[in-house]
């Protein structure tokens, strides 16, 4: 596959719901795939996507539950297949990354692993803002504005470029990292008047604004708590961004041409 192909693997929101895991997706291009966040649940959806070794990357945008917490599942999953350990491959994330990607198995592991306990499967680097290459896509990435340090990331290939808020509250430099992308994939976590806390997450009208602002082609919004009303949120945005919008929803693919 020449072109680039987004998955949605998991979109809901601060943790599973019943349609969807938590957030995970899966950029396939050139035959190359990269994951970006594997939050809850999301390990075994994936499965239905790729085969199960078939990842060449990982991107995690924070360490929050909901967004890396599979990473140590997949973990199990490359060190005890029955075809032996698995190669190592890159995961790239905010600093403690490594921590997440090295589980500690116990006492008595060190037999079960065959080697060192927590040998490591994953070759971690730490992110920084700016731009670099993972396989064949071109990544730019800005810290965001959560309560921990998260990134969000702008991903290019053959001209088509995706931006991808992770969790953020109103930030201007998601405005910048989106500016003029063909499909921002944008946290809606909150609903109107619902939770005014500052600096943790974006109401639908808040995301729908910051994809107004940047000019994204298309708005699909992601990270949807189970509990709120999926139409409200779609309602909310709408009212705001009169572009392409919509609801991601575990299977859902976006790409040139989508
Ligand atoms: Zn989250
Ligand atoms: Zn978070």
């Amino acid at each position: 596959m020449a072109r680039m192909r987004v998955t949605v693997i998991g979109c809901a929101g601060s943790f599973p719901g019943p349609d969807s895991p938590a957030s995970c997706y899966l950029l396939e291009a050139e035959g190359f795939r990269l994951v970006i966040d594997m939050g809850n649940g999301s390990l075994g959806v994936l499965q239905r996507y790729t085969e199960l070794f078939g990842v060449d990357a990982i991107c995690i945008s924070h360490l929050h539950a909901d967004h890396c917490i599979d990473l140590a599942a997949y973990w199990i999953a490359r060190q005890f297949t029955p075809r032996g350990p698995q190669p190592v491959i890159p995961v790239y994330g905010p600093r403690g990354t490594a921590g997440l990607a090295k589980p500690d198995l116990g006492p008595g592991s060190d037999g079960i692993a065959g080697g060192p306990r927590g040998q490591l499967r994953f070759d971690v680097r730490e992110l920084e803002p700016g731009s670099f290459g993972i396989g064949p896509f071109l990544i730019t990435t800005e810290r965001m504005n959560h309560p921990v340090e998260t990134f969000g990331f702008r991903i290019q290939h053959d001209g088509w470029q995706l931006a991808y808020s992770a969790d953020t509250g109103e930030s201007d430099t998601l405005v910048r990292l989106a500016g003029g992308v063909d499909v921002l994939l944008c946290e809606a976590s909150f609903l109107d008047g619902q939770d005014d806390r500052p600096d943790l997450h974006l109401t639908a009208r808040q995301a729908a604004a910051h994809a107004a602002r940047a000019g994204a082609g298309q708005l699909v919004l992601t990270h949807l708590v189970p509990w709120n009303d999926r139409e409200q949120t779609l309602a909310q945005a709408a009212t705001v961004f009169d572009g392409r919008l919509s609801l991601a929803a575990s299977g859902l693919v976006l790409g040139p041409g989508t």
